[in-house]
This record gives structure tokens, sequence and C-alpha cells, in this order.
């Protein structure tokens, strides 16, 4: 069967919600050649394969789409002197930016439970996060939704979010907000005379429960 090549723009609520990886694996799976990646009006895919096969991709893509997504529009034009090895993940473009930003999410059962489990990275952390949940919104300063573009800038990744963050088959793969007890932010309560309330990093999660208490009386 002869090959076509396409590109396809989605538009909708599809930045900082895991609709690249998705693309990414679902396009893998079927064995098209191509690129994702976001732009300032959404996600943008050029794809090369036969043309059934595109449309299992289009599919698949309403099928699979990750939970926070919301798709408005999918349009689709032949594209000429398309030539890719393989299929990627590619950098987003700044341009003209109309596309729109998910609100923050709250806490994924995922996320719940490696909060609960003293074996994880995460136990006890109070801004653990992934594609699936955690801020958007209010961390955001300008599209495209990068890490860089986000107040999370000045969080450097720790080797180990580093990693989880590279990996297209990782729940945290381009998380923006990503982070862990070793590189994100921190949060403490201090009494009126400057003295901590609690002493170790696992306390963390009571002192913004606390806050919490606090702000609930007033
Ligand atoms: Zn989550
Ligand atoms: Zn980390």
């Amino acid at each position: 069967m002869s090959e076509t090549a396409e590109q396809i723009r989605i538009y909708g609520t599809v930045q900082g919600v895991g609709f690249r990886p998705t693309v990414y694996r679902i396009a893998k799976t079927l064995g098209l050649r191509g690129e994702v990646s976001n732009d300032g009006q959404g996600v943008l895919i050029k794809v090369v394969g036969d043309r059934s096969t595109i449309n299992q991709l289009i599919e698949k893509i309403h099928s699979e789409r990750p939970p926070l997504a919301h798709i408005e529009t999918i349009t689709r034009h032949p594209l000429e002197n398309a030539n890719f090895p393989d299929f990627i993940i590619a950098a987003s473009n700044n341009n003209t930016v109309c596309t729109q930003i998910a609100p923050d999410a709250a806490t994924c059962s995922n996320c719940k439970s490696e909060i609960f489990d003293p074996l994880s990275r995460w136990y006890r952390y109070p801004f653990t996060n992934c594609t699936h949940c955690g801020p958007r919104l209010s961390i955001i300063k300008k599209l495209p939704y990068d890490r860089k573009n986000t107040t999370m800038a000045d969080f450097n990744l720790c080797p180990e979010c580093q990693q989880d963050y590279s990996d297209p088959l990782n729940r945290r793969f381009h998380a923006q907000p990503t982070a862990c007890h070793v590189c994100g932010p921190k949060a403490w309560l201090e009494r009126a005379d400057g003295k901590p309330v609690s002493a170790d990093m696992f306390s963390m999660l009571d002192d913004v429960d606390a806050v919490c208490t606090l702000i609930q009386r007033g």
C-alpha cells in the first residue's frame, strides 16, 4: 500500500495533560513515522504511513486521550516533502498563542498511593503530581506550557525526577511541575516567634494540613 503524509492539528485543552506522550505511544505502536509537538495553537502532528493506519491513529487519540484532555477539533491536511525515519516528540514551537490550558487538577489516585507508600520517593510529599493531576493554570507564566515557562523553572530536577521526565513511557514524562522531596518546593509552618512547628521533611504534609485547618478556622 502506498504511503501518505498528513499534518494533523488538535485543538482544545491538549497541552500540559500528557497529550504528546499519548500520541507518541499510539503512533509507535501503529508503526507510524513523524513527530508530535506543542505550539501556540495546540498539538501538531506530522505523520507518514498508510491512510488506514493514520485513521486508526485519530480514532485511538479520541478513545485513549489522557484524563485531563479535552479535544475540540481535529483538522487534517496533506503534507508535502515529509521524511521521518522514526516517530519522535519534537520541541515546542513559539508562535501565536491561542490554546487552552487545563485548570489545576486534584491529586490522582496513583499519586495518592505514592504519598501514602513509605517506600516511595513521594512519601508524604505534599506537592506530588504527574501528567494526570497537579497544578497547571496557577503556575503558568506564558504558553507554550513547558517547565521553563512556569513558576517551577527555578527548581532544577534531581537525577531521578529528570529520568522520569525524559521517559515517554513514564507517568511523569514532561510532567512540567513534577517534583520530589529532593528537588521540589518545600513548605513549613512557623510559630509567631519564628520557630518551626515540625522538625523533619516527612512532617511537611502535617504542616500543610495544619495551615488548611488554620485557614478554615479563619
Ligand atoms: Zn498524579
Ligand atoms: Zn526530584
